[in-house]
């Protein structure tokens, strides 16, 4: 097969966020298409038209669009494309391979149920199959399903990851292929796509093995050679159990709402099953794609670590220049104003930051006023020696003319000789008094460009605060 030949799918149902499990699978599917030069199509898969949602599209695309995941041909609607599977089932019913089913959902459900009861598991008991002409005759009006014939015998398939996989056709039932409203069952739709699309291997979660032999025998009754298939192993939250909202964020978009790069969350999502170079572990994007192994896929479950992600985001923000980085920020709105103060700002913080939310979040003290003071800094830093100090230290402060870090330190560190003080027991509650918190970045330097006004006009908020604590 040639490379350009190669062609693959991500196929998501548009019903809710677009889940880390599935943003896995997109990015696999991308990986491989890139590093093999094949196409990567996208797919969606909205023939539940109670539970597809138009929000849950765009949600698709944004996420995405977010990652870098950039597909060569769709998006492909199966709603739009009914028409197409009603004729491939039309075809088989011709031909004695699917049949006709009359029973109503809630009968068979009920039986399923007693099934269940008796602890059984139920199988359609393929009555439509055995109604006779006479029997049939009555119903020929009547609203149908319609159902493979499963053959008998086993189904075995090679999978790219996990080895040959087989079911036995016992186990498997007559399945419906088109509901009695005209709708494709999703094992239908997904094989008239995936042979009309020319898709060359499907990569999709282990969740889907058991689908996999009813999509094989759909497509032997049709004679068509079936894709390669790679199921990717489940994600587990840190406690190995699967991974869900009780481990924290599980969707893309809430990742990107919390200031996540896209780098890191690509690239730890890489990382959950493939294995690429040894002892290595951050990547960029076109560095995945160089080194993707899909041959090399794990089926051991693989483990999402939302701290883990911490680690990843910052290791992304340390690859990237300041320029870059205030670049981003800026992009999302998440600082304004003066770009070389920003500039400067993110020279001091960025080695301080794990998301880029943090920027505003944690050091908003370069924006605006701190509006509260950590509350053990106060406990700590407001005596009336404190006061004292402060007041020293503001006015030693106001005479001085070029606002500089080295220049500020001098200032502090001589007042502390004078006053026979420990330098901490002056920068210590300085820091409370301009930040509210008690780390920071470099002190001196953060003065510096916070620029005499500011400073001294937090000084004297912070004394009036110290003031109506000693007053109480
Ligand atoms: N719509 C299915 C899902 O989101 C697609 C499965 C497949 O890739 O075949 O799980």
């Amino acid at each position: 097969m040639k490379n350009t030949e190669i062609r693959v799918r991500f196929a998501p149902s548009p019903t809710g966020f677009m889940h880390i499990g599935n943003a896995r699978t997109a990015l696999y599917n991308y990986l491989f298409a890139r590093n093999v030069g094949g196409r990567f199509i996208l797919r969606v898969e909205d023939t539940d038209f109670e539970r597809s949602t138009q929000q849950a599209k765009e949600v698709i695309f944004s996420s995405l669009k977010f990652l870098g995941i950039e597909w060569d041909e769709g998006p492909y609607y199966q709603s739009e494309r009914i028409h197409l599977y009603q004729e491939f089932a039309k075809e088989l019913l011709k031909r004695g391979i699917a049949y006709k089913c009359y029973c109503e959902p809630q009968e068979l459900e009920q039986r399923r149920l007693m099934m269940q009861a008796a602890g059984k598991p139920y199988k359609y008991e393929r009555t439509c199959y055995h109604l006779t002409p006479e029997e049939k005759q009555p119903k020929e009006n009547l609203p149908f399903a319609i159902r493979f014939l499963v053959p008998p015998g086993e189904v075995t398939f090679p999978d790219l990851i996990r080895g040959n996989i087989t079911i036995k056709g016992e186990e498997l039932e007559d399945f419906v292929l088109l509901r009695s409203d005209g709708t494709p069952t999703y094992n239908f739709a997904c094989v008239i796509d995936d042979y009309s699309m020319k898709i060359t291997q499907v990569i999709r979660g282990e969740d889907h093995i058991p689908n996999t032999p009813k999509q094989i025998l759909i497509y032997k009754a049709y004679q068509w050679e079936h894709p390669i298939y790679a199921h990717l192993p489940m994600i587990m939250g840190p406690d190995h159990t699967k991974l869900s909202k009780r481990h924290g964020a599980t969707s893309v978009e809430a990742y990107r709402e919390m200031g996540y790069l896209p780098e890191a969350l690509v690239n730890a999502l890489a990382m959950l099953g493939a294995s690429f170079e040894p002892d290595r572990e951050v990547y960029r994007l076109d560095e995945l794609i160089k080194l993707f192994p899909l041959n090399n896929v794990s089926k051991k479950a693989a483990v999402f670590n939302a701290e883990k992600l911490k680690w990843f985001n910052r290791e992304h923000i340390k690859l990237m220049t300041t320029e870059g980085l205030l670049l981003r920020l800026l992009e999302l709105g998440l600082v304004s104003g003066d770009i070389n103060y920003l500039r400067r700002v993110l020279t001091l913080v960025r080695d301080r930051i794990t998301v880029l939310n943090d920027v505003y979040n944690e050091f908003n003290y370069f924006f605006e006023e701190p509006k509260t003071y950590d509350d053990t800094g106060l406990v700590n830093w407001s005596g009336k020696e404190v006061l004292e100090n402060l007041r020293l230290l503001k006015d030693k402060l106001s005479e001085l003319t070029d606002f500089l870090a080295s220049l500020i330190e001098k200032a502090v560190r001589t007042l502390a000789e004078e006053k026979n003080l420990k330098a901490k027991n002056l920068i210590h509650p300085l820091r409370l008094a301009l930040s509210g918190k008690t780390v920071s970045p470099g002190l001196f330097e953060m003065m510096e460009l916070l620029g005499k006004t500011r400073v001294v006009t937090r000084i004297g908020a912070f004394i009036e605060k110290i003031k109506q604590i000693n007053d109480r």
